[in-house]
């Protein structure tokens, strides 16, 4: 018998999405093992690869040749069986090519052991004593350095450094290196990236009642073998972080691991703090502002149990714990949990599913659930636990809704309503500060009256057109239906009728104009590229230095700012006029995170959503906190359209420079798709498209789009499936790009 190996080749093609077999050389025997690197023939070059499976065979068991590995690359796995596992559901489930999931799991990027070349004792203490005595007093530098390392046999420094520490010079430790004295060694060093930071550290706090409710209940469920989810629906400032800190301590006392997933943009040093504060070294971070080299590291102390707790983005949820007890989802309802890369995974999904692999509990933490998961905890698949009141019962903040369109009608043109101008007017006084926040997303894309606030709409998808300045048209982004640009409101013939969208330099120049002794700062992508601004931006507002700070959906995030007690928002309508069936969700998520921001200090906070229809479901049940009735609104709404969670969505994308072939593929995978749906004579599957995708032209490519809809998962993922593999062999024209996206987030 021979030893064999199944490897996945590190090549993302559709003929190469399968393991390749090979031999393994008897002097390569020893260091096989699943996870790890290798590098194999393929075709007339050497590519990598990772083993995925082993076994054993007689050489005439195959019909062909098998060709041998050139060589293992790594002494360690990069995933073992259970990761593996995890792979070839995410692979089955998003529709990506094994490897895919494979380099998603995977730490990215160089992934080399950094060491360095520390001075050590070439012989024992011991002998080193002996030989001490040889050394002639006058070389007492010699002396000095050589009886250093005799007492400090374990310390690890360089040449240069132990120089530096004993104020000598590198030739005299070369000359004791020379006379066998002492000698190099090579030394593994890990990058800490937090090490320089001091963190305060903390101890339990009492736990108010509903927060010991809850964590009893969640320790309970730790302590089953089998797996569960859990929904922590707490508003904003009820001290949900404390419950995820307590039941991180039952965690680590049953010796078991922890994943903390956070948003990406709320990974902060302060959110970074209050894990390390409380569980100290036992915590290592992932996040993407890490070279691949600290990456990497913090990926070996997971891996080799040096640390209990991660705390990271998205791409945490493939920490490689052996012993996994617990993983926290943080503001669960955030669309950054998904992956816009293949595999495009939704890491709230990807957690349910490795804990299930290992009997581990899933916390979902939010003040707003997204629809799917409250949805979830209805029909008894996730546990609900409540937490209602803020801590310290500080009220919710009061929200006062302007309408901008009787604004317009008392002739104020400008962007601030006047109850927000003497809000801020009131705390400049006062020396509170204000947050004035705007939504980016929607940037002037679709076509609204400023009189009565109508917005132009699809009659047949119930999401809004979109406008297009060439050739001046207003397109449905789902069903394709388009139409001219209306000059005056259909609804009530007003001539206000405009394409919207501020950006927030637009509204920092008008706060400057208004208040020109105040001080304002800006905070977007923009002002936020260089590393280290965000923080900067954050500190200085923190510390006063800041009385208005203008931003986009980054300062709507965590933050506890207590001497804020006004937040503006300017148009609460941007998010609602997306073609996308959860415009209404990310309104009401958004319009929550955002209120959440004020009040939370000793004095009461204030909130003015200006909109445009504020009487908007969203907007109206955002005003009274009221999170149920929106979901009860909204859930019916998704029943009746067939929208998530009562169905499943595929979008398929196809991409290329050129635009008739991509409308003749799209034409094509269209038909095959209808042809399909026709013979399997399926009722709930639904295609919609092709139709040019919202995002019509991306870095010169241009995008079609087609959808389709039902009931099973299963289902509309084989019709998918099979569908592509036919167009494969229809079409002529390989190089056009085909994305596909289950349980899409953005229709766009
Ligand atoms: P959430 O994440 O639900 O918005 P936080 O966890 O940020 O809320 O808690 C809000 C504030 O209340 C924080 O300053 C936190 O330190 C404090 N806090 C949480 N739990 C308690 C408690 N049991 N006793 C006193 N203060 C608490
Ligand atoms: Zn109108
Ligand atoms: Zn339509």
């Amino acid at each position: 018998m021979i030893k064999y190996v199944e490897v996945m080749v590190d090549v993302s093609v559709e003929q190469v999405d399968r393991p390749f077999t090979y031999k393994v050389p008897e002097r390569l025997e020893s260091q096989i093992k699943v996870g790890r690197k290798v590098l194999v023939p393929f075709g007339r070059q050497r590519v990598e690869g990772y083993i995925i499976r082993e076994f054993e065979a007689d050489e005439d068991d195959f019909e062909f040749a098998v060709k041998p590995i050139n060589k293992v690359l790594t002494d360690y796995a990069f995933f073992d069986e259970e990761l593996l596992k995890l792979a070839k559901w995410m692979s089955e489930y998003y529709q990506s090519y094994l490897i895919s999931s494979l380099k998603a799991i995977v730490p990215s990027g160089q992934t080399k052991i950094k060491t360095k070349q520390v001075v050590k004792l070439a012989q024992s203490v011991e002998e080193s004593k002996k030989l001490l005595d040889k050394i002639s007093d006058r070389a007492y530098k010699q002396k000095e350095v050589f009886s250093f390392l005799i007492d400090n046999p374990k310390i690890n420094l360089t040449n240069t450094e132990l120089a530096e520490k004993l104020e000598t010079t590198s030739g005299i430790i070369r000359t004791l290196i020379n006379k066998g004295y002492l000698q190099y060694v090579e030394k593994e060093v890990k990058r800490n990236p937090h090490s320089h930071h001091n963190f305060r550290t903390t101890t339990p706090l009492d736990p108010t009642p509903e927060q010991k409710v809850a964590i009893e209940e969640i320790s309970s469920a730790l302590e089953q073998k089998e797996s569960s989810t859990i929904l922590l629906k707490g508003v904003t400032g009820s001290g949900k972080t404390e419950v995820y800190l307590q039941v991180i301590a039952k965690t680590l006392e049953s010796g078991k691991d922890t994943i903390v997933l956070v948003p990406e943009i709320s990974l902060t040093p302060q959110t970074i703090a209050r894990f390390k504060g409380r569980f100290g070294d036992q915590v290592a971070v992932l996040h993407s502002q890490l070279s691949a080299g600290e990456r990497f590291d913090e990926w070996r102390r997971i891996k080799f149990g040096d640390v209990k707790i991660v705390v990271g983005a998205r791409s945490a949820v493939f920490a490689p714990f052996n012993n996994l007890g617990l993983i926290i989802i943080d503001e669960e309802h955030e669309t950054s949990y998904k992956q816009e890369d293949h595999p495009k995974y939704h890491a709230r999904e990807v957690a349910v599913k490795r804990a299930e692999l290992v009997g581990a509990v899933t916390l979902l933490g939010t003040a707003t659930p997204s629809l799917e998961a409250y949805h979830r905890t209805e029909i008894g698949e996730y546990k609900l636990i409540e937490l209602k009141k803020r801590i310290d019962d500080r009220p919710l903040p009061t929200v006062e809704l302007i309408d901008m369109r009787k604004e317009l009608k008392t002739g104020n043109k400008t962007m601030f309503s006047q109850p927000l101008q003497e809000g801020m007017i009131d705390r400049l006084k006062k020396g509170e500060q204000t947050m004035i926040f705007l939504n980016r997303r929607g940037f002037s894309t679709f076509v609204q009256c400023r009189e009565c606030g109508h917005v132009m709409k699809c009659n047949d998808c119930d999401v809004s057109l979109t406008y297009h300045a060439t050739p001046n048209i207003l397109q449905c982004h789902y069903c394709d239906h388009k139409e001219g640009v209306p000059n005056i409101c259909p609804n009530c013939e007003s001539i206000y009728i405009k394409y919207f969208g501020v950006g927030t330099q637009k509204v920092e120049e008008g706060l400057k104009e208004l208040f020109p002794e105040a001080k304002v700062a800006r905070m977007d992508v923009d002002t936020t590229r260089r590393k280290g601004e965000y923080e900067r931006i954050l500190s200085a507002f923190k510390q006063g230095k800041i009385d208005i700070l203008v931003g986009t959906q980054m300062i709507a995030k965590g933050h506890d700012f207590s001497n804020v007690t006004l937040v503006g928002v300017i148009t609460a309508d941007t998010a609602l006029n997306l073609p996308d069936f959860r415009a209404g969700e990310r309104t009401f998520q958004l319009l929550t995170q955002v209120a959440g921001r004020t009040g939370r200090g000793e004095k009461a906070g204030e909130v003015i959503i200006q909109s445009y229809t504020p009487e908007h479901y969203s907007i109206q049940f955002s005003k009274n906190h009221d999170y149920n009735g929106f979901y009860n609104f909204e859930i019916e709404t998704r029943k009746f359209a067939s929208y998530p969670p009562f169905t499943h969505i595929i979008s398929i994308v196809i991409s290329d420079e050129r635009e008739d072939k991509v409308i003749e593929v799209s034409n094509l995978l269209s038909d095959i798709i209808r042809e399909k749906l026709n013979k399997i004579d399926d009722e709930g599957i639904m295609l919609l498209g092709p139709v040019q995708a919202p995002l019509s032209r991306v870095r010169g490519q241009y995008r079609w789009q087609l959808l389709l809809k039902g009931k099973e998962l299963e289902k509309i993922r084989k019709v998918n499936q099979e569908s592509l593999l036919r167009l494969n062999e229809l079409s002529t024209l390989k190089t056009i790009k085909v994305s596909v996206d289950v349980d899409p987030l953005g229709m766009l």
